[in-house]
């Protein structure tokens, strides 16, 4: 497993911080489902771009487990296709990247190591054909919607980035792992029973990742697998053809004109110097607070430029964010 990628043919520059070979899709469903969560969220980080500093332990060892996943397919691809579409592979090993990315959590990059052995391990035999790894894909919004409400919207771009597109004696699937911790297993660690109609029965991201992998490939794409995996021992595995529901799937292209006009009113507002609108309903989801919610619990204006500027990546805050 550690002899993945690389290839010695590229000068490398050591860099801090969790690198992904590819980065975060321009204008992907997370982005344009944040603009209706809460505008000074988007606004704080899709228009000014605050990242934290610091990640939080079980979004590290997702992001991990995805970086194995990533080379492992990738290292099943011909070379001439993979030095094309994975030139992050020839950059760095897996090695290399899981101790950039982990430097602050050894376990964790033992955990992925471990995980990843054990995948092999399951699937190692499957028929499958990597074709794109973290592939970003697009379409502008008149091509998927033709005719649609503001027509000088026609020309935005809509995007996704897939985890993987593999073929198959069927044909093309888009696939998305997903790892889970202990909290949302059964006590023994091993995967909960899936549920048909659990969250992903109606589902923003796998529905924009159907229309625009479509959109560029065709109809051959058969549809979307969610991967499934466990962030510690014993690791289980398990994988999902989802069933989209078809008046939804639909409608999406007109959902994502929505959620792109409302990203321009937005950007107008801020542009105006407005403040965004904030959305106290939105501070605590499933996956614990907003990242912003230290600096939306601050007293005064003061107080929350002083948390955005020390826990945030961008050391210089605009004003006008707070309402
Ligand atoms: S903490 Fe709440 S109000 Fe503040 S940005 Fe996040 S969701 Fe919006």
């Amino acid at each position: 497993m550690t002899g993945l990628g690389a290839g010695g043919s590229t000068s490398v520059t050591p860099e801090a911080g969790h690198e992904s070979p590819t980065g975060a899709s321009r204008r992907g469903p997370h982005r344009l489902a944040a603009i209706d969560v809460c505008e000074r969220m988007w606004a704080l980080r899709y228009h000014y771009n605050y990242r934290k500093t610091v990640e939080k332990p079980w979004t590290m060892g997702g992001t991990l487990i995805h970086t194995c996943y990533e080379y492992y397919y990738a290292s099943l691809m011909p070379d001439e296709w993979r030095r094309k579409h994975c030139p992050w592979f020839y950059q760095r090993t897996l090695e290399e990247r899981l101790k950039i990315q982990g430097r602050d959590w050894p376990d964790l990059v033992d955990m992925a190591k471990e995980n990843l052995s054990e995948y092999m391990n399951v699937y190692r035999d499957e028929p499958v054909t990597p074709l794109y790894i973290e592939r970003e894909f697009s379409a502008r919004l008149g091509e998927i919607d033709p005719g649609g409400p503001w027509p000088e919207l026609d020309d935005e771009e809509v995007t996704c980035r897939t985890d993987l597109v593999f073929e198959n004696e069927s044909g093309l699937w888009i696939m998305d792992y997903k790892s889970l911790g202990r909290s949302k297993c059964r006590r023994d660690g091993t995967l909960m029973r899936w549920k048909e109609d659990g969250e992903y029965a109606l589902n923003w991201q796998v529905l924009v990742n159907l229309w625009l992998v479509r959109h560029e490939l065709g109809p051959k794409v058969r549809g979307f697998i969610v991967q499934r995996t466990t962030r510690h021992k014993p690791y289980d595995f398990d994988r999902h053809v989802l069933t989209v529901p078809v008046k939804a799937y639909k409608e999406t292209p007109r959902q994502l004109r929505y959620r792109v006009h409302h990203e321009r009113e937005v950007v107008r507002k801020l542009e105006a110097g407005e403040r965004p609108k904030a959305s106290f309903h939105a501070c605590y989801g499933r996956y614990g607070p907003c990242d912003y919610w230290d600096a939306c619990k601050a007293p005064d204006d003061a107080s929350f430029q002083a948390i955005i500027a020390s826990d945030f990546d961008r050391p210089t805050p605009k004003l006008n964010v707070v309402k």
